[in-house]
């Protein structure tokens, strides 16, 4: 078996799957945005050939085009307007695949020097811009946000608790808890469980009509813990919530955290993107105070997933959260005053996550990826300000591109905001969501995609306004 292929054969296949992708890229817009999905004819396609002796490999290719076309949401589509799933910039897609076939392990700093500084690189970058100092700034990739969240609850326990590491929650005589808002993702909620804590640890505090962690809420449930015989050690404030983009206010939170001396977390997955623009980032006020950051480049910033970072400024917690020695690991740096990332993260073998966000600043610059939020955030606006054109209300409060809405002659009506979005999503023309907001089940759109334009967004009221209006009529 030739597992090499020979040089003409993979020369041919590159170049038959370059012109097969590049089209897709080019006229993703011209593809239903939406599959049907008709799980037994997917089973089909998939189950199709026998994998005892392979088939020739462009058939393979195609039948995977074939799949992949058919049926996914296409979230790189400019009539995407989902869950922070972005069009994957040009040098990401480059990056991942010199990625793939250098197939770099970053588990050990000598294996990939480059590679290594690289994402020591970034993280300097995103930390000193979230305004941690220089010399402290210290992080590491992670599959995404939810495993930087996990990381975050890991190091607070560690921080805050020497015996965890050794003797596990087992030898810790308080009982410690943690604190999210009732917006805040479920990761953390996950994360609570995942460390052993218990799902009980993780205190859900009520949001105000804005959708933000309530600050005296906060205050008197750790005041009330307290008192009930608990540990509080870690505050998590969420600077753009997944379903509205609601930004706790960090600095009062802050204050509660700093007096308490709990470990602060700023779960900013999608909404830390606002850091590279010089006016929006004072939503972000108060995030330099944060012992830790959860930022994904795989949302705003549009590299291929995924692409998360932990990001802190206790430079010596991800070493006493994770280091472990093993004799088999590569020693050549031993002496060099580099850390090897296996002993940084959740993670041991390693992809070289940063290179597509290295590679796409490479080619736009920060200020390449600030004019694109900001893009971005105006197509939100315009869209709010069509969607309140055709009586809608908006239910979110937020300057980030999410809009939950919902017609307000139909808060009432059990199911409306749902029979609105499946009549869009069925139209195969457009991707949107159902989200509660302020305590109506609205519809969200949000804008992920660099590519959407004018055009688009008014495409996407004009179809959710004839959906409404078929809706309407179905009722009558
Ligand atoms: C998406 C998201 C996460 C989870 O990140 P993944 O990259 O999906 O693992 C965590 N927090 C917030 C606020 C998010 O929007």
């Amino acid at each position: 078996m030739d597992f090499d292929l020979n040089p003409q054969r993979r020369r041919e296949l590159w170049e038959a799957l370059l012109a097969q992708l590049e089209h897709y890229y080019a006229h993703t817009s011209e593809l239903p945005a939406s599959p049907p999905l008709h799980r037994e004819k997917i089973i089909a396609l998939v189950e199709q050939f026998k994998l005892d002796k392979g088939i020739p490999p462009q058939q393979a290719i195609n039948h995977v085009l074939e799949g992949m076309t058919r049926y996914a949401v296409h979230t790189p589509h400019p009539m995407y307007y989902g869950l922070f799933n972005p069009r994957s910039t040009f040098p990401g897609i480059l990056a991942d695949t010199i990625t793939a076939t250098f197939n770099p392990q970053m588990a050990a700093w000598s294996h990939n020097p480059f590679a290594s500084e690289v994402e020591n690189f970034l993280v300097r970058e995103l930390g000193t811009k979230f305004g941690f100092p220089k010399e402290k700034v210290d992080g590491v990739f992670a599959s995404g946000g939810a495993e930087a969240n996990l990381t975050a609850v890991l190091c607070a326990l560690n921080h805050h608790f020497p015996d965890y590491a050794n003797r596990g929650l087992a030898g810790i005589s308080q009982k410690p808890v943690m604190y999210c808002s009732a917006e805040s993702h479920h990761s953390i909620v996950r994360a609570g469980r995942i460390s052993g804590l218990g799902l009980d640890a993780v205190r859900s505090i009520p949001v105000d009509g804005q959708q933000r962690m309530q600050a005296e809420a906060l205050a008197r449930q750790i005041a009330k813990d307290l008192t009930g015989g608990y540990h509080p050690f870690l505050a998590i404030a969420t600077a753009g919530a997944t379903g509205t983009g609601a930004i706790d206010p960090i600095p009062e939170i802050a204050n509660i955290a700093g007096h308490h001396g709990m470990w602060l977390h700023v779960d900013a997955a999608y909404g830390g993107a606002l850091i590279l623009d010089e006016d929006q980032k004072l939503l972000l006020r108060g995030i330099e105070r944060a012992h830790s950051i959860t930022f994904d480049a795989h949302k705003w910033l549009s590299v291929p997933m995924g692409a998360g970072i932990f990001l802190t400024r206790e430079p010596e917690i991800l070493s006493r959260s994770f280091r472990i020695t093993a004799d088999y690991m590569p020693k050549e740096a031993q002496d060099m005053p580099v850390t090897d990332p296996f002993t940084h993260s959740i993670q041991w073998s390693r992809r070289f996550i940063g290179l597509k966000l290295y590679l796409s600043v490479l080619f736009f610059g920060w200020d390449g990826y600030a004019q694109m939020i900001r893009h971005q955030c105006r197509m939100g606006s315009l869209l709010k300000e069509e969607l309140r054109e055709s009586g809608w209300k908006i239910y979110n409060d937020t300057e980030l591109p999410i809009a939950c809405f919902m017609d307000p002659d139909h808060e009432q009506t059990p199911g409306f905001a749902r029979a609105v979005t499946d009549k869009v999503i069925g139209s195969g023309k457009a991707w949107i969501s159902v989200y509660p907001a302020a305590g109506v089940e609205c519809l969200r759109a949000c804008i992920t995609n660099y590519a959407s334009g004018e055009k688009e967004i008014r495409e996407l009221a004009a179809l959710i306004n004839a959906a409404r209006t078929e809706i309407r009529a179905e009722l009558t």
